[in-house]
């Protein structure tokens, strides 16, 4: 396992590309930043909206919201821009309050609004598949939230869906010159957390069609006909986390005050009670956790060094997220005995391996770290 010289991340993330210099790709796209002509992408956006404006009968966009830090950016800006914005969500199994308010703060910016709520029967059992095949329970999330966005689209005949980030810019897997404005199948299937799966690949006797209806969506084929076009808004303004955060706040939306239900930040991850056992999961898969994720943005942005967050790192620790996991379990109605079981099936062996009975990274990047 090598990690760039620059953020803390390791070459074992997907998509993240370590170069000759030791530098990854995803900070060479930071770097690429500041040469990038914004006042030209956002010439481009305006030429977006006058042509969803002149195409729509209804709504201009569709905007799939959390109700968080970004979703509360994106909706602001379409707003500015002088949308007619359709806003949908997809309503996470186990909804916190401060999500509820969050979303509730958002449609009062003065949006329509879908809330979608998938048969938690089906998605429990989704769920489940998904964890024992993959070791990842964000499958049915993102799944869903990919295909209702396209089916709402289709249906109500809009011509334009805008996303927040590009997370395959921020987080490694291509250069942002690269970043085209189709957000199509073949993008999901290689950034998207489907593990290239479509909602067909999940039928069986417990999960029939009928109930994967949510998970379907409209075709490339369908959004081509109806001239729906999809867009990353991180492509046209430079995204950061602590500037949607900063907009956010500033039009009300509401920060985790008792710290950062995972990873670095206090203002994300916050709508959903067991949002932080996907994130887990990388720690077995790829050695790092959310925190990695989080910290290298701050190190990206100059905000921190990587000494300090090595210090962070360090300071905090691994993160288990137990009661994330027990409200996993409580949903999926599976003991925690068998989470951990099914977890450490996918364990890295390439990169973990049990000394004295305990299990160790031995090119962990922090030397000294003591194990559990
Ligand atoms: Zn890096």
């Amino acid at each position: 396992m090598k990690y760039c010289a620059s953020c803390v991340l390791p070459d074992t993330r997907p998509n993240l590309v370590i170069g000759r210099d030791g530098v990854c790709n995803a900070c060479m796209n930071h770097r690429n930043k500041p040469h990038i002509d914004w006042p030209e992408r956002q010439k481009t956006f305006r030429k977006i909206v006058e042509e969803a404006q002149r195409r729509s009968s209804g709504y201009d966009c569709l905007i799939p919201v959390s109700g968080g830090k970004d979703s509360t950016w994106q909706t602001v800006k379409c707003l500015e821009y002088g949308l007619n914005p359709l806003t949908f969500t997809y309503a996470p199994p186990l909804r916190t309050e401060l999500g509820r308010n969050n979303l509730d703060n958002l449609i009062d910016l003065g949006v329509d609004h879908i809330d979608y709520r998938i048969n938690p029967k089906a998605e429990a059992v989704f769920l489940l598949k998904s964890f024992r095949r993959f070791g990842n329970c964000g499958t049915p999330m993102h799944t869903a939230i990919f295909s209702i966005s396209r089916m709402l689209a289709n249906r109500f005949r809009i011509p334009l869906i805008i996303w927040g980030e590009d997370s395959s810019t921020e987080y490694g897997g291509k250069k942002d010159s690269d970043a085209e404005f189709e957000l199509d199948k073949a993008w999901l299937n290689k950034f998207g957390v489907s593990h290239g799966t479509s909602a067909a690949d999940w039928v069986d006797a417990d999960l029939t069609a009928k109930m994967m209806t949510p998970y379907v969506g409209a075709s490339d084929e369908e959004l081509t006909q109806s001239g729906t076009a999809s867009i990353f808004l991180g492509y046209f303004f430079k995204w950061d986390p602590e500037e949607s955060r900063r907009v956010a706040v500033e039009n009300g939306m509401k920060i985790k005050e008792d710290g950062a239900r995972t990873g670095f930040y206090n203002y994300a991850d916050l709508d959903d009670e067991f949002i932080a056992v996907h994130h887990w999961m990388k720690w077995y898969k790829f050695g790092f956790t959310r925190l990695f994720d989080n910290l290298s943005i701050e190190i990206r942005n100059g905000r921190m060094t990587r000494d300090a967050a090595l210090e962070v790192i360090r300071a905090t620790g691994d993160q288990l997220p137990l009661n994330d996991i027990k409200a996993f379990c409580r949903f999926t109605k599976i003991s925690e005995d068998e989470f951990f079981s099914i977890a450490e099936q996918f364990r890295n062996r390439e990169i973990w391996s049990k000394e004295d009975g305990t299990w160790k990274m031995k090119d962990f990047i922090l030397p000294d770290w003591t194990w559990t």
